[in-house]
């Protein structure tokens, strides 16, 4: 198995980073017509700016707005739109749903694609995947395009204005990140572009994590002020940059396994994303028996940013077996992620891991 790292051609963070859009894009070599896919938040804030950036550039564009849901529906008509307009490239501003749409509709039409989140809410900005849903919102696939966007554009005062539960979520996320990396290399599995993991994608998920322990509390106390410091700044990148090219060149294993066995219980749905994943990184170590001061750091940055520990904080207090049950199996589903950990993994394993990671996090709690 040849080692394999992939990433956006560019990475370009900063605050009010979309004045630079149309540069960026010329830089790159990238012309109009494109097509810029957003929703409605993101329009109102930003479509004064992308007039005189993309118009400052020579670059032509028209807005297309997401009709809410990454389905192949929405995709389709992405197509069609950009079709017409004659786009030699596709933008999505907005969150990952957007973004994922987006994605996808450049991937078809084979031109690039510029990805510009709005929030620091997941790590999937830099990789080249996208989650289709049903227009109910249940998963239906995930599609693995062939190259990474042309250029990332993240404007952190973009970032601040979100809610800073957003952030935090992406920390949650982004804690998986070296955890999940650690056991595929373990595993000898391969990363999700199907090549193995170079020292250079593991040296990122380890700084990611470093990242995270050094700088999020700090970054959550200043995105609570509505401050952009050097430590939003630095999270933003842990959470989009660092874990993005983390996660794609070095692989998922149990924690988003987890997450998506979580999924199965009802009382998560109102939880983001990086929440159920961040105790998915708890369920991980109980699984992996960690050692304890591993574990106690993990449940200490969890704590110290207000990430779940306990199954009462993602909407499962009192979770009953037979639910528990239909999570454990929904983890340990064939070609589940959770199947990248370096030992066999049953469903019973998950769910004693999950009653485990929970006990610790109300032992941590109460000491
Ligand atoms: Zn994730």
């Amino acid at each position: 198995m040849n080692s394999l790292f992939c990433s956006p051609l560019r990475y370009t963070q900063g605050y009010d980073a979309t004045q630079s859009l149309g540069a960026e894009m010329a830089a790159l070599g990238l012309s109009g017509p494109v097509l810029l896919v957003t929703s409605p938040s993101p329009r109102k804030l930003l479509e004064p700016v992308w007039a005189k950036t993309l118009g400052d550039a020579g670059i032509a564009h028209v807005i297309h707005d997401f009709a809410g849901e990454c389905t192949s529906a929405e995709i389709a008509r992405i197509v069609a739109v950009a079709g017409a307009a004659g786009a030699a490239a596709v933008i999505g501003a907005g969150g990952g749903k957007v973004l994922d749409a987006a994605r996808a509709a450049a991937a078809e039409l084979r031109v690039p694609f510029v990805c510009c989140p709005t929030v620091a809410t997941t790590d999937s900005p830099t990789c080249a995947i996208s989650v289709v849903y049903t227009a109910d919102g249940v998963y239906e696939k995930t599609l693995f395009h062939g190259v990474n966007p042309a250029l990332v554009l993240v404007d952190s005062h973009v970032i601040s204005r979100a809610p800073a539960r957003m952030l935090v979520a992406g920390m949650g996320d982004a804690l998986s990140t070296m955890f999940e990396a650690r056991a595929c290399v373990a595993a000898k599995k391969p990363n999700t572009r199907g090549g193995a993991c170079t020292i250079s994608a593991m040296a990122l998920a380890e700084l990611c994590y470093r990242t995270l322990l050094a700088d999020g509390a700090e970054a959550l106390r200043a995105a609570k002020n509505g401050e952009v410091s050097p430590a939003v700044e630095r999270i933003i990148e842990a959470n989009t940059l660092l874990s993005g090219l983390g996660f794609e060149s070095a692989g998922l294993a149990g924690a988003h396994g987890v997450h998506n066995g979580l999924t199965a219980a009802p009382g998560t749905h109102a939880f983001l994303h990086g929440e159920k994943v961040a105790f998915g990184v708890l369920v991980q170590l109980m699984l992996e028996k960690a050692e304890q001061a591993q574990v106690d750091e993990v449940l200490g940055f969890c704590c110290s940013v207000g990430l779940p520990v306990t199954l009462a904080q993602i909407g499962c207090a009192n979770l009953p077996d037979d639910v528990l049950d239909l999570v454990a199996a929904r983890a340990t589903a064939p070609g589940e992620w959770t199947h990248n950990e370096p030992f066999p993994v049953t469903a019973p394993m998950v769910a004693a891991a999950i009653r485990a990671a929970d006990a610790a996090g109300h032992a941590f709690l109460a000491a």
